[in-house]
């Protein structure tokens, strides 16, 4: 029976870090529109944007090795580093408009200090990682990055790992102090808070069932309310697919052309943490290291400092594993159902390609605690297997489409926005680098959906996000000023960043 039918202006399915982002860009840009929100959990940000469902770094390509590439030629590609640590000042500025506005406050509550480190071992590593820190050092938005493979620096820079260690390997990392670590969940919970209190509409324990498009272009979304047990159809001019990896089995829903021949392929991750104050006490830093030969980005170990319910911890991993389910809180039968005619190929195309990708997951799933603390002290080699625990990650489900360059079936690692051709509706899939690019990722959405406004839009933009539409790389002065502005507002660094 069917409880409740209403019109709206926007409808934002998920109350995830993207549906709190694009509702919270909305209300800035036009504050008049009517927006409600459907998520079927009781609280916001629970499902990947909870703070032990991800890894909290907020990703500027400062640490991640696999986003500078060796080329043939031996040289190292930064071309991606640079898009995502732009793409990084955006949030950053964004988070620091909404702190100076006061719409949300405690910036500590979100976001802190934190060195980013990328370390090697093996002397081919240590000259990747050498030139890697040259092309970067000379790129203004990587200043402030220091480089050793001095044994005693790097037992200043990171005791724990560097104590017990007995192989003769040449080591090395680089270090950066102007990375972060994010909590995503408490982020999602401050914007939604604001949402409220600028009657914004959140129905929690509400499940989105279907969606269909109306006569005149509308879309009306099919909601369960949980408690009630009710059906309930709202109708809106335009929708966002926020679902996190609920998004994909919502976006077949539509129909859209948009939608077809594009598969999820899911992958788990558990993390290790660490209950021994002691040693968490003696790390202060997120110390990526090199993913092993065959494994896939998202698998890239690291030792985290993480800030989570205002204590400091350490956590490792993620261990990535296979599981069907789209949602850590979803089904088994999540995969299976995904499978449509329309994508049946370009998935049976992408199981054949990444027969190996599985396999490895597979293995990964099955591993012992043993084997894993045997990953660990590669890290920590005096780990203790009592002093960690092991928790379950969120779920990613990565894009599976056809592409030019890789053929049918192609692996994708990426965030995408779908859309509709009228700019109707818009889901966000993928995973990496997610949620520290939300804000670049949610104005794409505006971009693409609300083109015709983005003109009478832009000067406001342009107050919340000053590079909006400016390369960084280019203006080193703006560049300067946003990063002094922010980490003063965030409370990111008290230290000025020399441009030279
Ligand atoms: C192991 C791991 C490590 C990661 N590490 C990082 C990192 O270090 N840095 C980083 O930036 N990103 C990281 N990410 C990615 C990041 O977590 C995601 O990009 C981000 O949280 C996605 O936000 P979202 O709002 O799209 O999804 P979510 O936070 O998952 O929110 C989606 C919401 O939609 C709801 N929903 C789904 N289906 C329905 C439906 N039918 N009806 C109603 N509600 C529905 C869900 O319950 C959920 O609350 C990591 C992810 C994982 C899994």
């Amino acid at each position: 029976m069917s409880s409740r039918e209403t019109k709206t202006d926007v409808i934002l399915i998920g109350a995830g870090i993207m549906s709190a982002t694009l509702g919270t860009l909305l209300k800035e840009l036009a504050p008049e529109w009517e927006i409600k929100v459907f998520e079927k959990l009781a609280n916001a940000g629970e499902e990947s944007s909870n703070v032990w469902n991800n890894a909290g770094t907020g990703h500027a390509a400062l640490c991640e090795l696999n986003y500078t590439p060796e080329k043939p030629d031996g040289s190292v590609d930064i071309s991606k580093a640079i898009k995502i640590n732009e793409q990084f000042q955006v949030s950053l500025q964004f988070w620091s408009y909404l702190v100076n506005s006061n719409l949300i406050r405690n910036p500590q509550d979100f976001i802190r200090p934190i060195p980013h480190m990328s370390l090697v071992q093996g002397e081919k590593n240590v000259t990747f990682l050498k030139k890697r820190f040259k092309a970067l050092s000379r790129n203004p938005l990587f200043q402030g990055m220091e480089f050793s493979d001095d044994p005693e620096k790097l037992k200043e820079w990171i005791p724990l790992i560097m104590e017990g260690r007995t192989s003769n390997e040449p080591i090395a990392a680089t270090k950066i102090d102007s990375g972060t670590d994010v909590n995503f969940g408490a982020l999602t919970r401050m914007l939604f808070d604001h949402l409220k209190s600028k009657n914004v509409e959140i129905n929690y324990k509400h499940s989105v069932k279907d969606i269909k498009r109306t006569s005149d272009g509308s879309w009306k979304v099919k909601v369960h309310d949980i408690d009630s047990g009710k059906i309930e159809y709202h109708t809106a001019k335009f929708v966002f697919i926020g679902g996190g990896g609920g998004s994909l089995p919502l976006l077949q829903k539509t129909g859209i052309p948009e939608s077809k021949h594009i598969g999820g392929f899911p992958v788990s991750g558990l993390f290790m943490v660490c209950n021994n104050p002691e040693v968490v006490a003696q790390h202060h830093a997120k110390v990526y290291g090199k993913a092993k030969v065959g494994a896939p980005p998202m698998s890239v170990p690291h030792l985290d400092t993480r800030y989570i319910d205002n204590k400091k911890s350490l956590l490792f991993g993620p261990f990535a594993g296979f599981s069907p389910k789209f949602l850590k809180t979803g089904s088994n039968f999540d995969l299976i159902r995904s499978i449509k005619p329309n994508n049946v190929l370009t998935m049976l195309a992408a199981g054949v390609k990444e027969m190996a990708l599985t396999k490895y997951l597979i293995q990964q799933v099955m591993l012992s605690n043993e084997k894993r603390m045997e990953e660990l002290r590669e890290f920590i080699p005096n780990a203790k297997i009592e002093d960690w625990d092991i928790v379950v990650a969120g779920q990613r489900v990565q894009v599976i489409k056809d592409t030019e360059a890789g053929g049918k079936g192609t692996l994708q690692f990426g965030t995408e926005v779908v859309s509709a051709s009228d700019g109707s509706i818009a889901a966000l899939l993928g995973a990496s680098p997610g949620a520290s690019t939300s804000v670049h990722v949610m104005l794409e959405v505006l971009e693409k959906c609300f083109a015709q406004h983005m003109k009478e839009w832009e000067p406001k933009i342009k107050e919340m996000i000053p590079s909006y539409g400016v390369s960084l790389v280019e203006n080193p002065e703006l560049l300067h000023e946003i990063h002094t502005s922010t980490a003063k507002t965030l409370g990111l660094s008290d230290k000025e960043l020399v441009i030279s």
